[in-house]
């Protein structure tokens, strides 16, 4: 296997963790977890969304986290933003990045957003364009790349359309979601062979789901096609929202762990890692999906 020696996690847990989860975790414990992630090493950790609150309730105390969190410097702190009025919530909470959100899947993205694909284009063109010039770097999260719920197996040309409209806005990063977990490392090689004719590599994140036990074995598929980055969350928190009861995001102690074994620097601390993963299990009051955690008892 051929791969590079330095990889980028990017902590999803806050938002996309909790967001599928049924427990409401407290804004001082949301804040206490956020920091604790901020001292592991991480770079990148997105920490909460702007949806409206009636959608995600879990995640409706926003502003009050992103005020409240320490912000250590060299850590990116970003926050999921569906349009202009989460936009102008974000900006006055003073997020660092604004991470916008479509499905590579018409069905899934009407039924997601409720808006067509070219709808969604205009809606994300203005908040793209309004968090750039208010000095905010944008972060693409494209959905159902490898499959859809409603429509099955996805063209990657399709994949390509959007994506590059997405880069269009300004984007800095796409994040590429197996959003219900049924991707395998050869589709994900023959997808990523398309893509990298088109993007750089550094500018590509995966976004795997582990709902069907394939998350690592397309880490290591990506890594072996020249991705370096990958979104994870702590203690693979956040079931699937089309499964109740199923796996989601890896977990970031997991990817952690075999990164370290490869020899593959994160200049993230495993021990701090798992001792968050503790404190959150601890709040969820349930056992997380993570093989790490398990292990660790
Ligand atoms: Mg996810």
């Amino acid at each position: 296997m051929n791969y590079s020696d330095k990889v980028i996690i990017n902590e999803v847990g806050p938002r996309d963790g909790l967001q599928n989860e049924q427990t409401f975790i407290s804004t001082e414990d949301k804040v206490t977890w956020i920091n604790q992630l901020s001292h592991s090493g991480l770079k990148y950790i997105e920490i909460t969304s702007f949806v409206n609150p009636n959608w995600i309730p879990a995640l409706a105390d926003a502003e009050e986290v992103a005020k409240k969190i320490e912000r250590v410097p060299g850590v990116l702190y970003a926050a999921l933003v569906p349009n202009r009025q989460g936009l102008e919530r974000a900006l006055k909470a003073n997020i660092d990045e604004a991470a916008i959100f479509m499905s590579a899947s018409e069905t899934h993205n009407q039924k997601n957003i409720n808006k067509s694909i070219d709808e969604t284009f205009s809606i994300l063109n203005k908040v793209a364009k309004e968090s750039i010039s208010a000095g905010k770097s944008v972060r693409g999260y494209l959905s159902t790349v490898f499959g859809c719920p409603y429509e099955g197996n996805i063209r990657v040309e399709e994949v390509v359309k959007v994506a590059e409209k997405l880069f269009e806005m300004g984007i800095r990063e796409l994040s590429l979601g197996d959003t219900i977990g049924v991707s395998n490392p050869t589709q994900v090689q023959k997808v990523l062979e398309v893509l990298l004719k088109r993007f750089p590599s550094d500018q590509l994140a995966m976004h795997f789901h582990d709902t069907r036990g394939t998350a690592m074995a397309n880490v290591l598929a990506s890594m072996n096609m020249g991705i370096t980055k990958f979104d994870a969350s702590l203690g693979g928190l956040g079931g699937c929202p089309y499964a109740p009861g199923a796996s989601g995001n890896l977990a970031t102690d997991d990817l952690l762990y075999m990164l370290n074994g490869m020899e593959v620097e994160t200049g993230i601390d495993y021990k701090r890692i798992i001792s968050s993963a503790q404190f959150i299990q601890e709040k969820m009051k349930r056992p997380l999906p993570s093989h790490s955690l398990q292990a660790c008892h």
